[in-house]
């Protein structure tokens, strides 16, 4: 035999922790980085650079990994220096300070589930916008001090980074998180191990151990299913966000709704309000109407309940945004809840169809969600618009204007988005209440007080700083992966402070239309180097990886970016995060966003930049249309104007060149020779702090929850379970008895002489005699006026109410007297629905028949 040369197995390695010991007079550190706190307060962020300011780089702004990897020489020198020692104990203070408030209990308590959290870039748990808007909402009501709480997942892959090949190709790369370093902690069980939720799949459980992070007051539960307990098959759960086929993602909202039903409910946590972020969530709904059943109540009494305290925003302006899966998959996972309902397969499956009985259908998930949340609400108000449209097949008896869909316009979280030094700046003019009362335009009209030289020299400040960190993060960057060190060079050596700087940095999806100021490169380059006023684009985005045309659009930008004309003067920054997003929402002049209206359901990042004295030059669309102001900022003309897309690109890309050519540079450049800046754009600047800002805090949205659907609905809910769910039996019975009979109410009389010869001015009347069958004043009658062709998608002129103006027995006789004041040429309907005061809206109960 010959011997071998080498012989060995797999070498099995066991994670190690060498934990560090913090000595007792830095252990309040550790607290601190365990609370998202610091991410949103940067007297906190300050002190941790100051601990160690190379190691702070290097752990990439991660307190709790910069403590873990203190030194103990280090250490010891920290606490041997007194001014930083001061420092800690003034944060600590700080924090303590906040931390002990306790919650509004006033206020109505909420659940809130989403399948990504944006709170700093450390934990990578979002994507985009959706997550950026949970992040901000969490720290939000923190600061506002409201009973809520939250559910997601802890990936182990999270999103992915970017960065770029030489010829401009998206390459992705997926880094696995290791959790000890994260600033999230073990939600522990009173014996002191890790909760861990057992969620049921077909005939077996995933076992999700349950993570905490502290976002200040608020807890953030995150379910991890990558441990030992699970297969290799379900371990993958919570690897990546947006990743993998139909089968994962169904997967991974049954664990969001149904295991984060169960994880509150292993911590004994019970709200009034259950918040779905986008459909993701909507199980929830399943899993609280199980609940329900097995307390004793009928499907139809738990329905009730579980309607009135749910809610559902809705992100996606397409239906093909949503998510639907194929019977056969559903099935597969969900085949046993039918029963436990106590109604049939087709009933439950149903409930995810826009037509209930068409087997042909997919089961959606938002279907699911406005079935079973009372309220639903879209994220700006032409989106809520956009939003009652696409829903409105789902109640056919109903014109897409008359449902109960609403709208919160999105906002974003203030302290995470203004840079230090307009913090800085307005706590020095605005008012003392200012953070309590964000939204009060008095306040921030302060800023027409503070010198034109002070705003400059802070924006000047903001660019600098900018600059300074794109020379910091890419340099060697770019020398690795872009060749030419020549060029490189080239283009971080052209990067001007003095030119007009424009940010567009987004995702990639091919609706924002990031081509669209590549239209004309011959002007464009005109514009960009004209000698007495350059201007200087800036690019940032991820393309989803499965998105090609996305990818390809970053490579064109990049190929341009590379062209002798572009060199240094559009530039595409790598790996947009919350960091860089931070630095261009403050470090640029004007933020561009172009997207194909109305697919912008909000947007946020220009908000953003509107704390920072960034103004916008953006299309109308998303939170723009309600935004823009006259003066403080630039706005591409709101009507589509050709229905064919390439026309229209050319159009809005022609309006952008001339904004740029023939408004925005000439205002920004006519700088006075002896201050070095131009009055007229410190006043557009000012314009949109005073009145645009004030508009668009987190603030501003938390409240809108609260007076829009939150208190309403607790009310509601806590009048519907009073004395033991009373209301809620009473009206699922009284829902059903009208179910039965409603194809036997019958038109016994009616006379409608008066419509035949209708003039305006005069008085027209008109009547109805229905036998309602045994059921007590359970129907309504309304008279329903059409425009002949709908105007702006409206259909509805007018809904006049008829007057119930006789009984007896079973028969009910209406009227209504209509007074016609515009001439024209109209429809009319007679519309009889279900009558009753307890219920929210007529879509909580569609039932419309057309009698006339
Ligand atoms: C704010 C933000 C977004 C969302 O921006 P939109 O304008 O809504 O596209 C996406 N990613 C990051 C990193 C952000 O900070």
């Amino acid at each position: 035999m010959k011997i071998k040369s080498d012989y060995t197995n797999t070498p099995q390695f066991t994670e190690l922790n060498v934990k560090s010991t913090l000595p007792k007079e830095l252990v309040c550190l550790d607290e601190i980085a365990h609370n998202m706190w610091w991410a949103w307060t940067y007297q906190a962020r300050n002190l941790f650079k100051s601990l160690d300011q190379d190691l702070y780089e290097q752990v990439g702004h991660n307190p709790v990994l910069l403590l873990e990897r203190l030194s103990c020489e280090r250490q010891q020198a920290i606490i041997k220096d007194k001014s930083l020692m001061k420092h800690v104990a003034e944060v600590y203070k700080m924090f303590r300070e906040y931390m002990d408030v306790k919650p509004n209990a006033k206020r109505a308590s909420v659940a809130y589930l989403s399948m990504e959290y944006g709170l700093d870039q450390v934990l990578k748990i979002y994507s985009g916008g959706l997550g950026m808007l949970a992040g901000d909402y969490l720290k939000e009501a923190s600061d506002s001090n409201v009973d809520l709480c939250a559910v997601g997942f802890l990936y182990r892959f999270g999103y992915f980074r970017q960065s770029l090949s030489m010829d401009g190709q998206q390459i992705a790369k997926y880094d696995a998180q290791r959790f000890n370093s994260l600033p999230i902690e073990r939600e522990l069980d009173a014996e002191g191990n890790q909760v861990v939720v057992e969620v049921p799949y077909r005939d077996y459980t995933v076992k999700a151990l349950v993570w905490r992070v502290n976002v200040g007051r608020i807890k953030l539960y995150l379910l991890d299913t990558d441990n030992d307990f699970n297969s290799e098959y379900d371990r993958s759960i919570t690897h990546a966000l947006y990743g993998g086929d139909w089968e994962n993602r169904l997967k991974q909202e049954i664990l969001l709704g149904i295991g984060g039903i169960l994880t509150l409910k292993k911590l004994g946590i019970k709200k009034d309000i259950y918040h779905c972020n986008e459909g993701h969530a909507a199980l929830c709904n399943l899993q609280r109407l199980c609940d329900y059943r097995e307390e004793g109540l009928s499907f139809n009494e738990a329905m009730e309940l579980v309607r009135a305290s749910s809610l559902y925003t809705v992100h996606t302006p397409v239906p093909a945004g949503h998510d639907y899966f194929d019977e056969e998959l559903f099935g597969k996972y969900m085949g046993g809840y039918p029963e436990k309902l106590g109604i049939s397969w087709d009933e439950f499956i149903g409930m995810g169809r826009t037509n209930p009985d068409d087997h042909a259908e997919r089961f959606c998930m938002s279907t699911f969600a406005c079935n079973t949340c009372q309220e639903i609400n879209g994220v700006s108000k032409l989106h809520g618009w956009v939003s009652q449209k696409m829903f409105a097949p789902l109640w056919k008896g109903y014109f897409a204007e008359e449902n109960s869909v609403g709208y919160v316009t999105n906002g974003v979280h203030f302290p995470t988005w203004t840079a230090s030094e307009w913090r800085k700046l307005y706590d020095k003019y605005f008012d003392k209440t200012f953070m309590s009362d964000q939204s009060n335009e008095d306040i921030w009209h302060a800023i027409y007080k503070v010198p034109d030289a002070e705003i400059w020299e802070t924006r000047m400040a903001l660019k600098v700083k900018l600059i300074k960190y794109i020379k910091d993060k890419f340099t060697q960057q770019w020398l690795r992966n872009q060749g030419d060190p020549a060029k490189v060079v080239q283009v971080l050596e052209k990067i001007n402070p003095n030119a007009l700087m424009i940010g567009f940095c987004r995702r990639f999806a091919t609706y924002k239309r990031a081509h669209l100021l590549f239209t004309d490169l011959e002007r464009l380059d005109k514009i960009v180097n004209n000698p007495e006023r350059p201007v200087l684009f800036f690019f940032s985005g991820k393309a989803h990886p499965a998105d090609g045309a996305g990818q390809g659009l970053i490579k064109r930008i990049f190929e341009i970016s590379r062209m002798p004309q572009f060199l240094g003067k559009i530039i595409f920054l790598e790996d947009y995060d919350m960091q860089l997003a931070r630095r261009l929402v403050s470090g640029v002049d004007i933020w561009m966003n172009t997207p194909t209206r109305p697919l912008e359901a909000s947007g946020t990042s220009g908000e953003k930049a509107e704390m920072n004295g960034v103004v916008n030059l953006s299309v109308l669309d998303g939170w723009y249309v309600e935004g823009y102001r006259e003066g403080a900022g630039w706005a591409l003309p709101e009507k589509r104007t050709y229905s064919d897309q390439n026309y229209q690109d050319q159009l809005d890309a022609a309006t952008i060149y001339s904004l740029l050519e023939h408004e925005i540079t000439p205002l920004y450049f006519s700088k006075d020779a002896k201050t070095g800046y131009s009055k007229g754009w410190i006043q557009v600047v000012k314009n949109s702090i005073a009145t645009i800002a004030p508009h668009y805090t987190m603030k501003r949205q938390l409240d809108d929850y609260y007076s829009k659907f939150y208190n309403r609905q607790a009310k509601r809910f806590a009048t519907l379970q009073a004395k033991d769910n009373k209301l809620a039996k009473e009206i699922a019975v009284w829902k059903e008895q009208v179910a039965q009979k409603w194809d036997t109410i019958n038109v016994v009389d009616k006379n409608l002489e008066a419509l035949h010869d209708v003039v305006t001015g005069k008085k027209a009347k008109i009547s109805f005699t229905l036998d309602e069958q045994g059921l007590h004043d359970a129907v309504g009658l309304e008279f329903v006026m059409l425009h002949n062709t709908p105007v702006d998608d409206v259909n509805v002129f007018k809904v006049v109410p008829f007057k119930l103006v006789k009984t007896e027995g079973n028969l009910y006789t209406f009227e209504v007297e209509l007074n016609p004041s515009v001439a024209g040429a109209y429809k009319y309907g007679i519309r009889m629905y279900p009558k009753n005061e307890n219920l929210p809206h007529r879509q909580d109960f569609a039932y419309v028949k057309w009698i006339g």
